[in-house]
């Protein structure tokens, strides 16, 4: 374990916002990047039928023979699913579409909660010697999202600096109090991070104001500019870091990593 202070393996976030198009597989992408960036080791796990996280990293349709589909639904390896990237200590297990039939096979499983925490507790996993598994989740709360949120640590949750932001937050807050109590009474929330920030906008910064004023501590001071060249980045199917790495939206997404390993310490 490259983490002595950890072993009992990588710690596992779950980045989690029912809302389509908040940043989540932006952030996942970029701040698994970062924390390579801070000499960790990364695995991605793209549980949105979407896969937009896959082909943001590069990996083709026609590569995804085995997904996280068959890590839920077929007790398949981890070793057989996951794939490296061209960034050296970043992995990713990718998703198809056909994960979007997952939550209907799921339901008749008796630890159909569990299937996730149970297959990234395999220890073919011990192989990569991770220090993080970020999970990109689909923008909703269904059973892939609290497939997540049991099998994690903690629940990254980007907040879109737009108007009904912090509107569904207090839905999710709620299914994070209801798994404490029931499937994963350790989950903890690791902090709620500000996206596409505008600065000059007025609404950025009430959504700043209010998400601090509600939520506290819990939001990174670390805030994440709107920033062109982290939407063009998974065109070109590498984190914004490798793409551009003077960039506003890599050099946030640098700052985001330390803040959270300082604040683990
Ligand atoms: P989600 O995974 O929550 O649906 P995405 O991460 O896919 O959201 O982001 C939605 C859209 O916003 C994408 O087109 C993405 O490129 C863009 N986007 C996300 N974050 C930024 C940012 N900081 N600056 C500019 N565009 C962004
Ligand atoms: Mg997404």
């Amino acid at each position: 374990m490259s983490d002595p202070t950890r072993p009992t393996g990588p710690k596992i976030i779950a980045v989690v916002n029912q809302k389509g198009g908040v940043g989540k597989t932006t952030t996942t992408i970029n701040l698994a990047a970062a924390l390579v960036g801070e000499s960790k080791r990364v695995l991605i796990v793209d549980l949105d039928p979407q896969g937009n996280a896959s082909t943001g990293l590069g990996i083709d349709p026609s590569q995804r023979t085995r997904t996280t589909y068959d890590l839920l639904l077929d007790e398949a390896p981890l070793s057989d699913v996951v794939h490296s990237t061209e960034t050296v200590g970043l992995w990713i297990a990718p998703a198809t579409t056909d994960l979007s039939s997952a939550d209907i096979e799921m339901v008749s499983n008796e630890k159909r909660s569990f299937l996730l925490h149970d297959a990234l507790r395999q220890t073919d996993i011990d192989a990569y010697n991770l220090d993080y598994i970020l999970i990109d989740c689909p923008p909703s709360l269904s059973l892939l999202t609290v497939n997540a949120m049991v099998a994690a640590h903690s629940v990254l949750v980007p907040l879109q600096s737009e108007f009904y932001a912090l509107e569904g937050l207090s839905q999710l807050m709620l299914t994070v109090r209801e798994l404490r109590q029931t499937a994963n009474p350790d989950l903890r929330i690791e902090g709620v991070v500000l996206t596409m920030y505008d600065g000059r906008n007025n609404l950025s910064q009430q959504v700043e104001n209010d998400a601090r004023e509600y939520l506290g501590e819990l939001v990174f001071n670390t805030v994440i500019p709107r920033n062109v060249r982290v939407s063009e980045a998974p065109s070109f199917a590498m984190p914004v870091q490798d793409y551009d790495p003077n960039s506003r939206g890599a050099i946030a997404y640098k700052e985001l990593a330390q803040e959270m390993l300082t604040r683990a310490a």
